[in-house]
């Protein structure tokens, strides 16, 4: 991946998403680990909405 591309918004290569139910967000080194984490997330705080998903 060319890193000056601008295919990523900052220098440590991380990705970053916010919960679309409540303020919270996850900062994390891949897209893989972050889909992870979202998952989880929703699976705790919005059961619903994760059930949907
Ligand atoms: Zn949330």
């Amino acid at each position: 991946m060319n890193r000056k591309g601008g295919y990523v918004s900052n220098a440590d290569d991380t990705v970053e998403r916010a919960c679309d139910h409540c303020e919270w967000h996850v900062i994390a080194e891949s897209y893989p680990e972050l889909i992870k984490r979202y998952q989880d997330h929703l699976r705790d705080e919005h059961p619903m909405a994760w059930m949907r998903s």
